[in-house]
């Protein structure tokens, strides 16, 4: 084993993180479902607001084939607050897949890969955790420490290759999994983006980066500004119920629970009108970061009284008072908050 690898190696028998979808450094590894699930989850979103979604997606659900019998609404609805929603339509194509094939995941990358909505770094990380494969698992802590380490001058995203045959070449045959899980807690605890930590590094021997200055690394490419889009939300209330609609399947927060819109989503401008003829007052704005492009949406009030209008199946009077149950999207989450205050 490169000497790299057994000082981090050793490093994580000391520091490793608990966390609660991990097994302890040198016990028998997590199962795949939980690998699995936590990975998705952890996607750009961190270890604390993880946690208790974690914790009841496994109480609700404890299985992947329990996962798969699920109802989309249920497991979008209980996603909701985590973001990144086509992850979660991910993860039932995936969980259906695996029900399908007797609930049992395959071992190797390329197998998982396979797998709808399973993508490269679940892949890696799948195999090497729950499965002792050898694979280069790189997420952006690992990819921080990884361009740190060999001082790779080549920008972001372009790196990304050499980064990853770095961190294949780095991975040892034995613990690939707990290497995995080392790099990352280097990267969330002593490599930070921020102030890193060189001189309790386990790795400061021979961190090219730490010489060169770590906060040069990983090198980006000059960020593009986000464009921004506006929308408005309507917010129709009656008797002490809201108007609720559910998104369509495919499509941005698609097949959550909202309020109706303009359809700022599938239409950059030309926005449609609101859902009642009448009188309509603006309550504000509510200000929202998507992938690719910011919104500024605002929330426009009913104050007539020609509900009969309103119907069919991808709509619902939902109460006032328990909102917080309908699995708001969090951008629409903040527009009820307007409304009510
Ligand atoms: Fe990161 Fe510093 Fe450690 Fe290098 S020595 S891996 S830059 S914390």
């Amino acid at each position: 084993m490169d000497a790299t690898a057994k000082r981090l190696l050793a490093w994580y028998d000391r520091q490793a993180r608990a966390l609660p979808w991990r097994s302890p450094p040198g016990t028998p590894p997590p199962e795949p479902y939980r690998v699995w699930l936590s990975e998705v989850m952890l996607q750009q979103t961190t270890v604390a607001a993880v946690g208790p979604y974690f914790a009841r997606f496994l109480e609700r659900w404890p299985t992947v084939s329990d996962l798969a019998a699920a109802d989309d609404a249920d497991v979008m609805a209980a996603w909701a607050g985590l973001g990144y929603y086509a992850r979660a339509r991910n993860l039932l194509a995936c969980a259906r897949a695996v029900a399908a094939r007797g609930g049992t995941f395959p071992s190797s990358e390329g197998e998982l890969r396979e797998l709808p909505g399973l993508g490269a770094y679940t892949a890696a990380a799948v195999a090497a955790i729950a499965f002792g494969e050898r694979a280069a698992v790189v997420d952006a802590n690992v990819e921080r420490v990884a361009a740190r380490l060999f001082a790779i001058a080549e920008p972001l995203p372009g790196a990304r290759a050499a980064i990853r045959a770095r961190v294949l070449g780095l991975t040892p045959a034995e613990r690939p999994g707990d290497f995995a899980q080392a790099m990352m807690d280097l990267g969330a605890t002593v490599c930070t983006v921020r102030n890193p930590r060189c001189a309790i590094c386990p790795l400061a021997e021979g961190c090219q980066g730490r010489i060169a200055g770590a906060e040069h690394f990983p090198v980006k490419a000059p960020k593009k500004a986000r464009p921004l889009r506006q929308g408005r939300a309507f917010w129709i209330e009656r008797d002490g119920a809201v108007w609720l609609v559910r998104r369509p399947g495919r499509g941005m927060l698609g097949g959550m629970r909202a309020l109706p819109d303009d359809g700022w989503s599938a239409r950059a401008d030309g926005h449609g009108d609101p859902p009642l003829a009448g009188s309509w007052t603006s309550a504000g704005t509510v200000r929202h970061g998507f992938t690719h492009f910011d919104l500024e949406m605002q929330l426009l009030l009913y104050s007539g009284g020609d509900w009969a209008r309103l119907g069919g199946e991808d709509g619902e009077w939902w109460r006032r008072d328990d909102l917080d149950q309908a699995g708001l999207p969090t951008l629409f989450a903040k527009a009820a908050r307007l409304a009510l205050a």
